[in-house]
């Protein structure tokens, strides 16, 4: 195997992967999901290391904000570094130095999003980088080999993920080339310390989900990814769509909803049968000056903030909010110091972690659906966006 090639014993150190569901409130669950870098209790939220790398974050912040899982992007990394030299430094595990457990994406969305020049047929998509125009062609068969070189412990299907809006006969077309590409996958796939889940689309169209859960789950992949929501969709069509997957993917296999989103969305997810989530939300927007609270949003170059002496969220216990003050933050960010971004992305990720302990903690005591009562009125707060308010000039 590539890691005992590498010298890395890691891999042979538990092979065996589980899924448990140890409690239920309502359709939500609370579970612990054991891989060979480690135990994740659910629900959880991933962050996002696009390119190996949480932006903005080190390994020892991530630790300490209570991450434990992290997601990789396939696409970003075999055009840049190449998973070849991934793979000869000990994979995403020996290359990066985390610890824990990896999932990585099979590159789809991303050549769908970011590519210029695709092409798409049954093979699979011919695409230019976004880099450097290098020519590139993704299929099932070389997202798995990719993946498998870079080692997550957890990786996908290769599938194609429709824009929306589209017209229903090319979500269904793209749903039927996405369970032929999951054979694919499937019969790809060699490496047994690594599982595979299958992606289910279908866009808004509640009868191609449920065809494409039931064609997926004839390949009994171990767990199942929720794939091209939060691509502009209302909320009410992604809540509908999740609740009519949730009575048809097995009870006993981990749910994954991709892309998923701000903390009230993540909620819903819960509420409706999801066990994992990543979104580059919180690290996004904490590059953009904007941080998720106890209270709601706050935008920090408010100029309400410039005196302010309170931490961003009183209710937080992270670094960010043990040490800095909203006049401090708002400080650093229009001085467009590097420490704003970091200080941010600390709290928004703390926050968000924190959120899903508590889900975790409430399913477990049985009052979930209070906490997401209590925790939706506050997310709906609304966001500071009087203009008034704003001071881009920084003065
Ligand atoms: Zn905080």
């Amino acid at each position: 195997m590539l890691a005992e090639a590498c010298g890395q014993p890691s891999y042979t150190r538990r092979t065996v992967f589980r899924f448990d569901v140890e409690a239920r409130d309502g359709r939500a669950r609370a579970g612990r999901l054991e891989t060979p870098h480690g135990v994740v209790e659910t629900p959880i939220f991933m962050p996002v290391g696009t390119a190996g790398a949480v932006k903005a974050m080190t390994g020892h912040e991530l630790e300490r904000v209570g991450a434990r899982i992290l997601l990789a992007n396939t696409y970003h990394l075999m055009l840049r570094p190449g998973e070849a030299l991934v793979a000869d430094l000990g994979g995403l595990h020996g290359f990066t130095g985390w610890p824990g457990p990896f999932l990585t994406d099979s590159g789809g969305y991303q050549v769908f999003s970011l590519s210029q020049l695709r092409r798409l047929d049954e093979q699979g998509v011919r695409f230019r980088s976004h880099i450097d125009g290098s020519a590139h062609l993704l299929t099932p068969e070389r997202s798995i080999e990719i993946q498998m070189q870079l080692g997550a412990d957890i990786i996908m299907a290769f599938d194609e993920c429709p824009p929306f809006p589209a017209p229903r006969e090319a979500v269904a077309d793209a749903t039927a080339r996405t369970a032929r590409w999951a054979a694919r996958s499937r019969a790809a796939h060699t490496r047994k310390d690594q599982w595979l889940f299958g992606i289910v689309q279908g866009g808004v169209h509640e009868d191609l989900r449920i065809r494409s859960a039931e064609g997926l789950m004839k390949l009994d992949f171990p767990g199942y990814a929720i794939g091209g929501l939060s691509v502009g969709e209302p909320k009410c069509d992604r809540d509908r769509v999740l609740e009519s997957l949730d009575p048809i993917l097995p009870e006993a296999k981990p749910r994954y909803l991709m892309g998923v989103g701000t903390p009230a969305d993540l909620l819903e997810g819960v509420a409706r049968g999801v066990d994992m989530f990543d979104c580059v939300l919180p690290t996004r927007n904490a590059r953009n000056g904007q941080m998720f609270t106890s209270q709601g949003r706050l935008v920090i170059r408010n100029r309400r903030f410039r005196e302010d002496p309170r931490p961003p969220d009183p209710d937080c216990g992270c670094y960010t909010c043990r040490t800095a003050s909203r006049a401090y933050l708002r400080h650093l960010h229009m001085a467009r110091e590097i420490t704003a971004a970091i200080l941010m992305t600390i709290h928004n990720l703390a926050f968000y972690l924190d959120t899903l302990r508590h889900v975790r903690e409430t399913i477990r005591s049985g009052c979930f659906e209070d906490y997401r009562c209590r925790m939706t009125r506050i997310f709906a707060a609304p966001v500071a966006t009087d203009p008034r308010d704003d001071d881009p000039t920084g003065s």
